[in-house]
């Protein structure tokens, strides 16, 4: 598999910190020897290798968002960074990490007990446990206000009934952030593994995100304790609060599978040589696409480089965060599209990356908000009027 090498045409490099640097050239040698080498065979053989996961702890890589609790405080762009080399390698590695830090951890964080935060966090960012996060319903995808997943309080604690599907680590996790109304009001409640009522079942039809694990899960009369509710969540700003910081990291890996894209079609037509004993790359209307490509891949790292600073600034909206994850999903699918004709017949073999970031990037523009859902948020913004 070939290494992945930075698109830097305008020198996005300079205008990260030294301590930024390292941590993409580490994330970068951790996806090169230990994900790159074998992930053809997690994607054929539909498995995630959970074994990664507490080396990823040992890197910093679980909830670097986070300050405490055994978290590695990243800046915006050094948490992009990671999200970006970890999807160059495969959009399903990157989800690991998003659900876990930005989800799951991030969750507990902002709306946790300090209890709860103690319990999990450290043990969550050392990848001696994993986390998963349930919103989406069989019914409600992109409306999750109208959930059906109730909490009812009982003596001892709550009565959660209900279902949620497509959630990432949904039947590996130690324990699921579940959103679900109670007394008609959005909540958030931690529901442990091996909860009786609690079953969570995989998903195993998928044709894109073969090396990521997903569930459907089931709430039967499941009693969980008092001291499970998140104490600070109140109504859909919760959720949303925490799909925003994933969202984030959904643009940035975005950024990774495209680079990745680009860099095997512009080395794949240097080497494959058709009709004139020249390389394709010497063709018009190849170079046509790879400049489509690298112009599209720049403007994106820059769009969201600025929307980083405007993080870090405390002056983000989500808005903005609509704007790069509508963007760059689609820059990636459409990279990915042109790379994959560009690679010819070899272009649907495993042996090469292009068709599984393709078909990867199709859950992307659809999951955390699809493209057309974003367009409407931005369409707001300017019209002031709601065309959901
Ligand atoms: C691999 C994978 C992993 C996932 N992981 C998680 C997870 O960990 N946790 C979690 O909670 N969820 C997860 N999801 C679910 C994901 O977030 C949803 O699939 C997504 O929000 C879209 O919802 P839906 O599938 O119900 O589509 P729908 O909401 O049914 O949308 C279908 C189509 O209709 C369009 N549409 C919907 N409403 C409107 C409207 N008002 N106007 C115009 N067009 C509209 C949409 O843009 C889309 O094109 C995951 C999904 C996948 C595929």
């Amino acid at each position: 598999m070939l290494k992945i090498k930075d698109v830097d045409f305008m020198d996005i490099n300079r205008e990260f910190t030294d301590e930024e640097r390292m941590v993409k050239e580490s994330v970068r040698k951790f996806v090169d020897e230990r994900f790159l080498p074998h992930v053809e065979g997690y994607y054929n053989d539909r498995t995630f290798p959970l074994e990664l996961v507490p080396e990823m702890g040992k890197l910093g890589l679980l909830g670097c968002n986070l300050e405490g609790y055994g978290c590695t405080k990243m800046s915006s762009i050094a948490y992009g960074l990671v999200q970006q080399e970890l999807e160059a390698g495969d959009a399903g590695l990157r989800s690991f990490v998003s659900v876990q830090s930005s989800l799951f951890m991030y969750a507990v964080y902002a709306f946790g007990s300090e209890q709860q935060k103690e319990k999990w966090l450290p043990k969550m960012a050392a990848g001696e446990g994993i986390g998963c996060f349930g919103l989406t319903e069989p019914d409600f995808g992109s409306n999750p206000a109208g959930m059906r997943t109730r909490a009812v309080k009982t003596a001892t604690g709550y009565k959660l009934t209900g279902s949620k599907c497509w959630i990432t680590n949904g039947c590996v996790a130690d324990a699921a952030v579940v959103w679900a109304k109670l007394d008609g009001e959005i909540r958030g409640f931690l529901v442990e593994k091996d909860t009786p009522g609690f079953i969570a079942t995989e998903i195993k039809r998928k044709l894109s995100f073969q090396a990521s694990i997903t569930a459907e899960l089931s709430f039967d009369n499941c009693e969980i304790p008092a001291e499970n509710i998140l104490p600070k969540t109140k109504g859909l700003k919760s959720p949303l609060s925490c799909l925003m910081q994933a969202r984030f990291g959904v643009a940035w890996g975005a950024l990774g599978a495209a680079t990745a894209c680009f860099n095997e079609a512009t080395q794949y037509t240097m080497d494959r040589i058709q009709f004139h004993d020249e390389p394709l790359a010497g063709r018009q209307l190849i170079q046509v696409k790879l400049a489509d490509m690298f112009t599209e891949i720049t403007k994106a790292q820059w769009l969201t480089l600025q929307v980083s600073r405007l993080k870090d600034r405390g002056e983000l909206r989500h808005q903005h965060i609509s704007m790069i994850k509508m963007n760059n999903t689609e820059m990636a699918l459409d990279c990915a599209r042109k790379a994959r004709a560009m690679l010819g017949g070899n272009g649907i073999s495993s042996e090469f990356p292009v068709m599984r970031h393709l078909c990867n990037t199709e859950t992307v523009v659809t999951y955390e908000g699809t493209t057309d859902i974003h367009k409407l948020t931005l369409g707001r913004e300017i019209t002031g009027i709601a065309a959901f």
